[in-house]
């Protein structure tokens, strides 16, 4: 199915019977196939008699070579479908790859957000982004590194236009009250010895319709109003990525403690901040230099970190 996508990428018109030719099968395998893959990856294809097939509009796939050029260091791999990238580099940890590296998709078919909530994943519309890394004894070293990972994209994404764009603690990437990227870390291993961690990022690009999203979102496209050439994106996000994780490897995160509070969206909003079934009301004051969060409750400042919380905006804020 995936090499028929590849013959039609180009957004000309093909014979059923060039296309027939080129895979090896007959006109009416063709047609069977170019249903399948309007219903599978929710592509457009126009027929026109006497002409051909033609998709709605060109497809720019993620390129493989030309990222791993422009990304020394991390070898790469694109995948046309996966389960999720993080589920796909978490193997490749257990396989023995060596980190660094990088693990791309054109889709997920089960993209993951935090506590086993789904993250909507269209067929060569967005970027499904991996990076793993090998942390060596170093507690330290995960410390904010969530929190890192988002600057990074917030810094990648204005270098794309979208100057709107702001973090939610701990983890989101918004514009206004749309989410434009999510991001998921997952451990493995023993994170006072040796363990990898996967840095999962998911960042709306040319997406414009996706009624399975069910909060407010939007993409870079629908921000800047031009078509996104992702292979750009990915060079551009592991070049922020590179430079953030170097900084907080040599200077710690507390050296990104106002950079980060500079770009809070819910600075000094009024919040709930949910853990399990608790709610917790307060005014968000910032983060400390471990990137916990400051909230102002009852006249007190509390301190609240871990991977289970959420915040959500109040009526009143
Ligand atoms: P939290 O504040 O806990 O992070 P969240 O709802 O943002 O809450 P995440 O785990 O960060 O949760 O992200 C998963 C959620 O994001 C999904 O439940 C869905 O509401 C939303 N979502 C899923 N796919 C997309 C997408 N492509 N773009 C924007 N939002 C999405």
């Amino acid at each position: 199915m995936l090499t028929l996508v590849n013959l039609l990428k180009d957004g000309r018109f093909h014979s059923g019977q060039d296309l027939g030719a080129a895979l090896g099968i007959s006109r009416s395998a063709v047609w069977k196939q170019l249903q399948h893959l309007e219903a599978e990856l929710g592509l457009s294809i126009h027929k026109v008699r006497g002409r051909g097939y033609q998709l709605a509009a060109p497809l720019l796939l993620l390129d493989s070579q030309a990222i791993s050029s422009a990304t020394p260091g991390w070898p790469v791999a694109v995948l046309q479908s996966v389960d999720s990238t993080n589920a796909e580099a978490l193997r490749a940890v257990a396989r023995g790859e060596s980190a660094p590296f990088l693990v791309l998709a054109e889709r997920q078919i089960s993209g993951r957000g935090r506590r086993g909530r789904k993250w909507v994943s269209p067929f060569a519309e967005n970027l499904y982004y991996s990076l793993v890394l090998r942390i060596d004894g170093g507690m330290r070293q995960l410390e904010g590194l969530s929190l890192v990972v988002g600057l990074a994209v917030l810094q990648a994404l204005r270098n794309f236009g979208v100057s709107a764009a702001g973090l939610k603690w701990p983890n989101d990437v918004l514009v206004g009250d749309k989410k434009i990227a999510g991001i998921l870390l997952e451990l493995v291993g023993d994170p006072a010895d040796v363990c990898h961690v996967v840095l999962g990022i998911g960042v709306n690009v040319n997406m414009q319709k996706a009624d399975e999203v069910d909060q407010q979102w939007t993409s870079i496209r629908l921000e800047s109003s031009v078509s996104i050439d992702r292979n750009a994106l990915v060079m551009e996000l592991s070049k922020q990525l590179s430079s953030y994780i170097q900084r907080h490897q040599m200077e710690g995160f507390s050296s990104l403690q106002v950079e980060w509070e500079a770009n809070h969206l819910w600075q000094g909003r009024s919040v709930s901040l949910i853990a399990g079934s608790n709610h917790i009301d307060g005014v968000v004051l910032g983060i400390d230099c471990q990137g916990a969060l400051r909230l102002m409750v009852d006249g007190m400042e509390k301190i609240f970190s871990g991977g289970e919380l959420s915040l959500r905006l109040r009526d009143d804020s």
